[in-house]
């Protein structure tokens, strides 16, 4: 399920749907035993809103999110908090599905009190595999050239999916490199973590010339991840 916040643009929401459709529509063309009932389907959310909540009850609407893990001395959303409110949602509850979230303020992927202690730092994205990912347009909006910033973005949302569908494997002992709950793949391959946005163009740039921009490891985690799903998600 994708869904975003109130300042994020048009061209911005865009670049995330077509982002994730197409690595789906990738991975579904090369298996015929999923093309025509995919497992994982992608339902556009959006900038929602429940108007009978507003005001009255949690979870009213993907600003609702936001607005709740928003820590005002970062000047940032806590990106744990983001996820643990997805966790909690009812409609996780309901249906255990895969939340993508493309969020417009700053973001971090600490706690709190060290959020505050490293004004600093600031994260692009932070994900919780099987379950969420929140990523922020706020620092990727500094790069000038339009076409450039279309290219971190996209490779942003790439990288958060491959984490979303737990992406390399956790049970991968080689050319992988572990951050908290994040795996990450040491191969030319969006799976490569980038700590800042000059790192995530530098990588991004890098890896136009791939087409596909998952490494041969990391593609095949992708393909038993849709497998594993066949039949119980959406
Ligand atoms: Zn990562
Ligand atoms: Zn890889």
């Amino acid at each position: 399920m994708l869904s975003w916040s109130e300042g994020v643009s048009e061209p911005e929401a865009e670049t995330l749907v077509h982002a994730v459709q197409a690595v789906l529509n990738w991975l579904y063309f090369r298996r015929f035993d999923v093309f025509f009932d995919p497992p994982v389907r992608l339902h556009v959310f959006g900038n929602w809103v429940i108007p009978s909540l507003v005001n009255r009850h949690d979870y009213w609407g993907t600003q609702w999110y936001v607005d709740t893990a928003y820590d005002p001395a970062s000047e940032r959303v806590l990106g744990p908090q983001y996820l643990e409110l997805v966790r909690q949602e009812p409609w996780q509850r309901a249906e255990p599905h895969l939340d993508l979230s493309l969020i417009d303020q700053d973001l971090t992927d600490m706690p709190a009190p060290l959020a505050r202690q490293r004004p600093g730092y600031y994260s692009l994205g932070t994900s919780y595999p099987e379950l969420a990912a929140v990523i922020s347009v706020h620092r990727l909006r500094a790069i000038a050239d339009a076409p450039t910033r279309e290219l971190a973005l996209r490779r942003l949302v790439q990288h958060h999916l491959g984490h979303l569908l737990a992406v390399p494997g956790f049970g991968e002992r080689q050319f992988v490199q572990r951050r908290g709950l994040e795996m990450h793949c040491v191969n030319r391959c969006v799976m490569r973590h980038a700590e800042t946005v000059e790192q995530l163009v530098a990588l991004a740039l890098e890896e136009r010339s791939l087409g596909w921009p998952f490494c041969p490891r990391c593609t095949a985690h992708l393909h038993s991840a849709i497998i594993r799903r066949a039949g119980n998600w959406n």
